[in-house]
């Protein structure tokens, strides 16, 4: 993972809440260094499937945990399935 250690380019960090479970997380979002398209990201604690422009795969770290009580992994097989990923 080169890109950890060399880059200096801006990129865009953001913190968001999943919707499903209600962790908070940091996005790392590589905004340069190739063309940007689509990627999957996926909430640390219950795995429910997001997507941003970037470049390659945005790096996801938790900040807090859960807040729903509940241990469950979230359903991602209809997001995928419209995002062209049969299975
Ligand atoms: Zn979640």
């Amino acid at each position: 993972m080169s890109w950890e250690t060399k880059n200096t380019y801006s990129k865009s960090n953001d913190v968001e809440k999943c919707t499903n479970c209600g962790a908070t997380y940091e996005v790392d979002v590589p905004a340069q260094g190739g063309h940007m398209e689509s990627e999957e990201y996926f909430c640390p604690e219950c795995s429910k499937g997001y997507s941003t422009r970037a470049s390659m795969s945005p790096r996801v770290t938790l900040i807090t945990g859960r807040t729903d009580g509940k241990t469950d992994r979230y359903d991602n097989t209809e997001w995928l399935k419209n995002r062209g990923y049969n299975q």
